[in-house]
C-alpha cells in the first residue's frame, strides 16, 4: 500500500498545483512563471511535470507540490500534507511517524531536484539562451 503523500503525487499533478496559485507559461517541455518567492517581472521559476518539481533560477527555490503549499501557503508539512489531501480527495487516517519519515525522504529528494535542474540546463539551449537574455554570465548559469 503506497503512501497518503504517493496517492497524492500519483492524483495532482504540479502543474495542476501551482497553476492554481500562478499563470504559467509553456516552456518546452517545461512550465515557466514569476517566482512567487521573490520580485520578478520576467520568469525564472521553472517547473518539470516530467519530475514533478520546481526550480528558481532567480532564487534558488526548489521543490514538489508539498513544498510548494508550504511556503506558498505558510504552511508546515502537516497543514500542506491536509490542504493537499483534500484537494486530491485522500483520506488522512491521521498524522503519523510514516508521514514524518515520508517528509525526510521528500527533503532529500529537493537536493536530486535541484541537480536534475542544473544539469538539464546545461543541455537546455531554451532555458540558457533565456538566461542570457536576462544578461547572467554564463559562470552564474554553471
Ligand atoms: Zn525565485
Amino acid at each position: 500500500m503506497s503512501s497518503s503523500v504517493e496517492k497524492i503525487k500519483e492524483r495532482l499533478s504540479i502543474v495542476d498545483v501551482i497553476s492554481s496559485y500562478l499563470k504559467l507559461e509553456k516552456a518546452g517541455g517545461n512550465y515557466k512563471a514569476p517566482c512567487p518567492f521573490h520580485n520578478e517581472k520576467t520568469p525564472s521559476f521553472f517547473i518539470s511535470p516530467s519530475r514533478g518539481s520546481y526550480y528558481c533560477f532567480g532564487c534558488g527555490a526548489s521543490g514538489d507540490i508539498f513544498t510548494f503549499v508550504e511556503e506558498f501557503e505558510g504552511l508546515d508539512f502537516k497543514g500542506a500534507l491536509k490542504l493537499l489531501a483534500g484537494r486530491a480527495g485522500v483520506t488522512l487516517d491521521h498524522y503519523n511517524k510514516e508521514e514524518e519519515s515520508e517528509r525526510e525522504r521528500l527533503y532529500k529528494a529537493l537536493e536530486e531536484t535541484t541537480k536534475f535542474f542544473v544539469e538539464n540546463l546545461e543541455n537546455n539551449k531554451e532555458v540558457k539562451a533565456y538566461l542570457k537574455d536576462r544578461g547572467l554570465e554564463e559562470k552564474t548559469i554553471k
